[in-house]
C-alpha cells in the first residue's frame, strides 16, 4: 500500500483511513452515499476521491458519528478500501 495516497482523520475515539489508490477506480462511490443516508453526511467526492467536506477538527469533535456506514458499504459496494480502528474498552 503507498502511504502517500492514504487519507485520514480522527473521529472522536478512532481513526478512519481511506486509500485512495482504490478510489479513482470506483464506480459506486458508496461511501458517501451511506455517511448521507446512515451518518452524519460528512463526506464528498473531490477528483473522483471521497474527503471531508468539514475540517478535521470538526470531524474529531463528533462530525463523524462513527456509524461504520462508509466501511460497510465500501467493503461490499466499492474497494475495500476504508479502514474504520476504533480501539474497544472492555470493562472487566
Ligand atoms: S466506496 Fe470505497 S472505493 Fe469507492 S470511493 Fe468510497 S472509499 Fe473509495
Ligand atoms: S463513520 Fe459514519 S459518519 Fe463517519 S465518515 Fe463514515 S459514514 Fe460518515
Amino acid at each position: 500500500m503507498n502511504r502517500d495516497t492514504l487519507y485520514e482523520f480522527n473521529s472522536r475515539t478512532g481513526r478512519i483511513t481511506i486509500n485512495h489508490d482504490e478510489c479513482l477506480a470506483c464506480e459506486s462511490h458508496a461511501c458517501v452515499k451511506a455517511c448521507k443516508q446512515y451518518g452524519s453526511g460528512i463526506l464528498k467526492i473531490e477528483s473522483g476521491k471521497p474527503i471531508l467536506s468539514i475540517t478535521r477538527e470538526e470531524a474529531e469533535k463528533g462530525g463523524c458519528v462513527e456509524c461504520l456506514s462508509c466501511e460497510y458499504e465500501c467493503w461490499f459496494k466499492g474497494r475495500k478500501a476504508i479502514v474504520i480502528d476504533l480501539p474497544l474498552t472492555i470493562n472487566l
